[in-house]
């Protein structure tokens, strides 16, 4: 249902974007997505689908491109990029702590681009 929830969201944005800059119709939507969030592309263009029916972005195609996840080292205050396959045994690349790292981005969420005529 985490999916549900965030389309909405999304489609709510994009339809305020749209009313505001009087776009007849929105073609696709760039969205950017971290890459430690679960939504899956499939399920989020599905509840699109279904929730977009009969608003200015009726049919648009959702764009999704992932950012890559960011943790901090709180020991060394080193910052590096993380694959999710290896988010059990991260560990810093500076100083080889792995136990105080924090996630600086990879869970959020946004609209990158609107295309619309
Ligand atoms: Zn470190």
């Amino acid at each position: 249902m985490h999916e549900l929830q965030v389309t909405k969201r999304i489609l709510d944005i994009a339809l305020k974007h749209a009313q505001a800059s009087r776009v007849n119709k929105v073609l696709a939507i760039q969205l950017r997505i971290g890459a430690m969030s679960d939504l899956e592309d499939q399920w989020i263009q599905k509840y699109f689908d279904h929730l977009s029916k009969n608003t200015l972005a009726e049919n648009a195609r959702l764009k999704i491109e992932r950012a890559p996840a960011v943790m901090k080292c709180n020991d060394c205050g080193h910052s590096f990029e993380v694959s999710i396959k290896e988010i059990d045994k991260i560990q810093c690349p500076e100083c080889a702590h792995a136990s105080s790292l924090t996630f600086i981005s990879g869970r959020e969420y946004y609209i990158k681009n609107l295309e619309a005529i």
